[in-house]
């Protein structure tokens, strides 16, 4: 029966759903799922009906009433509507907050293709040749198009493609169309949102015994429906093999796969990979169109597309029937949403996702989560290791240069150890190739004055700013804000401004002194400007054309190189110092990735990683390969300080452009969540209605803070934080409960609630 009042939740952060009256000419139309517009204080949004009410849960003559029914189908099913629900949950924000999160752009305005004007005789064919024989001779160019337009007949032209090929201008063709003697027809443009690729036969691969087992393991989670399997595969063990046959089993089914993949990694080769073997596929590229995107999303929903591939956002593609979910890189930051609201982990959403649809989750990586090995070595995910490369490769060996004692040897500042140039004038030397990861970009990270210790620093985030020789600016990489240097000293105005520390700029400046004679390239976001830079930059590697390739995090995964003997991390220090509890996490997984990329042809390979801290556990455990040293050292050192996956956290910053004014609003924050740090909660936060009511901790809340962020300054803003440390989740629960209702911030000042946070900058 048709209700007569509707919940619509908006997108804002203020509440979750707010009821309307439906007006009896829109009770027909309207069903759970479709978009509405509704008059919300002087403006009008669109929001979504996430439920149909018999009575309000107001006084009805507050309601008011919806004005427009956008949709004639609903644009969000039952399941994502009840996903959606958990991640705004889940992650404190509003649930039409979480709904915009997973329908691109191009869906929420129904972005409709384009279309062209395909050019049509208007005459049959004797009499449009009798009107060209009419033509006067200084018209020849109209004579000319009619006759291409029927030598070509058939053929689709648009005015322009035709004008071309009859040598003429458009504006010849559209007098034609006034003359009534040719016309246009509208065509839509589709944008082939679906593959439909012609499969290659399976390339004979046959699975390592290791590949083997991983999928019979798989296969046998599979049977109970629901389970995640952490698949710990070392560099070059073949983890795509494995996803590739545990979804042939699903799509066998009619079910389909989501493959999230970082959006760095979403690169010709691993499409091409997929394609090979399924011919329906569907990849969400952030490049895409409005318009490709929603017919993309149209034709997922359908069941057209066998597997989606996409970054973090792909976790919420509609696929009718989802059998599997891989997650490929499981230990990627950039699966975490930082900005705006929702702050989703898309590997979390994508484990309940699959929870829901009794699917599988495979998580893959060489180098896991703390948090994924952790719950797998308590029994919540199945766990397979391939501690073997493929075809028998071996694992490089790792030498360690200690950067310390070189910069003491040869009494000068070095950026490249005699140890590593003498390594790449043999491998050159022998016609390999040569990788080198730094993981800055930029010429020098640090421009300062010896004389009176001024450093340049960005006026609207005090960070150090970084000189791009190439450009000529000092960059601040948080805001984009930059100056022109100047070789004497600004504040001083006596000493001369020096460079320290080295980019990939400077390393290539080095390297191109020191090897004249090899074709050098740099691969970083200053040289990859468009899609098209990307693949060149690796096309000319990839064919030997270029002989040393320099690059950041860009280069560090998925890259396989066969010719490549040699990878020299140029410091492996760069990631150590932060002020990040998962500092020495990050630093192990990108030398032990980078590392990765040495040794994957028969000729072998080595690494060099140049440190100042040969010691440490991150740069100890890499060098010798050792996962388990590394995790469970480090495993040992979080339960000892209650942090993640022993405890959880949530991060409150609020920026306001003056530093008291976030102060206080922290301090506000942390005085409401006193009573919640004491282990019996206070009575008077219970609040009357039971909906809002907090959940009692179990045990209590650790408060650090207020403190200034790491980074206290961003794009002219101050930055104070609140760090929530708690045993167990129903802990953060309850402070993120009890600080959304003062989390609604201003224009001028903004609280952000980031649950399981990653930055921690
Ligand atoms: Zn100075
Ligand atoms: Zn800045």
């Amino acid at each position: 029966m048709p209700c007569a009042f509707a919940r619509v939740a908006l997108n804002l952060p203020i509440a979750d759903a707010f009821d309307y009256a439906v007006p009896p000419e829109l009770r027909e139309r309207l069903r759970v799922g479709c978009r509405v517009r509704v008059p919300f204080r002087s403006r009008q949004l669109v929001g979504y009906c996430v439920e149909l009410l018999a009575a309000p849960s107001i006084e009805p003559d507050r309601v008011r009433g919806i004005i427009e029914v956008v949709d004639a189908e609903p644009l969000v099913d039952a399941a994502m509507l009840s996903l959606t629900r958990w991640v705004a949950d889940y992650y404190a924000c509003a649930w039409g907050e979480a709904l915009e999160a997973a329908l691109p752009a191009g869906v929420r305005s129904q972005a409709t293709s384009r279309t062209v004007q395909i050019v049509e005789p208007a005459l049959d064919d004797a009499h449009l040749r009798a009107a060209i024989a009419a033509l006067p001779p200084r018209q020849r160019k109209r004579a000319a198009a009619l006759d291409t337009l029927l030598s070509l007949k058939g053929e689709e032209l648009t005015p322009q493609q035709l004008a071309q090929l009859a040598g003429c201008k458009a504006q010849v063709v559209h007098a034609l169309r006034r003359e009534g003697l040719v016309r246009y027809r509208p065509r839509v443009v589709t944008e082939h949102p679906v593959d439909d690729v012609e499969p290659e036969p399976p390339p004979a691969v046959e699975l390592t015994d290791e590949q083997q087992q991983a999928l019979d393991l798989i296969r046998e989670r599979r049977k109970a429906g629901f389970a995640v399997v952490l698949l710990h595969g070392v560099t070059g063990s073949g983890k795509t093999e494995v996803y590739l046959r545990a979804i042939g089993d699903v799509v066998a089914e009619g079910k389909q796969a989501i493959v999230l993949v970082p959006e760095i990694s979403l690169t010709p080769q691993t499409i091409s990979r997929f394609k090979a073997r399924f011919p329906r596929i569907a990849v969400l590229h952030s490049h895409l169109t409005p318009g490709q995107r929603y017919e993309q999303w149209l034709a997922i929903r359908n069941g057209q597309a066998q597997v989606v591939i996409g970054p973090r956002s792909a976790v919420f593609a509609p696929v009718p029937s989802l059998g599997i979910v891989v997650v490929d890189e499981e230990h990627e930051n950039t699966y975490k949403q930082e900005d705006p609201a929702p702050r989703y982990h898309a590997r979390d959403v994508a484990i309940v996702r699959a929870q829901r649809a009794r699917a599988l989750v495979i998580l893959g990586s060489a180098t896991p989560s703390l948090e994924s090995f952790h719950n797998a070595r308590r029994g919540r995910y199945a766990y397979a290791l391939l501690a073997h490369r493929v075809r028998g490769l071996r694992m490089p060996p790792v030498e360690v240069v200690d950067m310390t004692e070189e910069m003491h040897e040869t009494k000068r500042v070095v950026f490249i150890s005699r140890r590593l140039e003498a390594l790449m004038r043999e491998a050159l030397a022998a016609d390999a190739q040569v990788m080198l990861f730094l993981n800055r970009r930029g010429y020098s990270t640090l421009v300062f004055c010896p004389r009176c210790k001024h450093a340049l620093r960005c006026p609207r985030c005090q960070v150090p700013m970084v000189y791009h020789r190439r450009r000529n600016i000092a960059l601040c990489h948080y805001c984009g804000e930059h100056l022109a240097p100047t070789g004497l000293c600004p504040a001083c105005k006596v000493g001369q401004m020096r460079h320290f520390g080295a980019g990939t700029e400077r390393i290539e400046d080095e390297i191109a002194r020191k090897f004249p004679a090899y074709p050098l390239a740099r691969m970083d976001t200053d040289t990859t400007r468009g899609r098209a830079a990307h693949q060149r930059l690796l096309d000319a590697f990839r064919c030997g054309a270029t002989r040393i390739l320099i690059g950041t995090q860009m280069i560090a995964k998925g890259l396989d190189f066969p010719r490549v003997t040699l990878v020299g991390v140029v410091s492996a220090d760069s990631a150590l110092y932060l002020p990040d509890f998962r500092a020495a996490e990050r630093t192990f997984q990108l030398v032990e990735q980078v590392a990765g990329r040495a040794g994957r042809g028969p000729r072998g390979g080595r690494v060099v990683v140049q440190t100042s801290n040969p010691h440490h556990l991150s740069v100890l455990a890499a060098a010798r390969h050792d996962y388990k040293l590394f995790a469970e050292t480090e495993l040992d050192q979080r339960r000892e300080l209650g942090y993640p996956p022993f405890g959880h956290l949530l991060r409150v910053v609020v920026t306001a452009p003056a530093s008291a004014a976030a102060e206080a609003k922290c301090r506000e924050l942390a005085s409401r969540l006193a009573p919640l740090s004491s282990p019996a909660p206070s009575a008077e936060l219970q609040s009357p209605n039971p909906q809002s009511a907090i959940p009692n901790p179990q045990s209590h809340l650790e408060i650090l803070g207020p403190v200034e962020c790491p980074l206290a300054n961003l794009k002219g803003k101050s930055r104070w934080q609140l760090l929530i440390k708690s045993p167990d989740r129903a802990g953060i629960r309850a402070a993120a409960r009890a600080l959304r209702p003062l989390a609604a911030g201003s224009a001028k000042l903004q609280v952000t609630l980031d649950i399981d946070p990653v930055s921690m900058l």
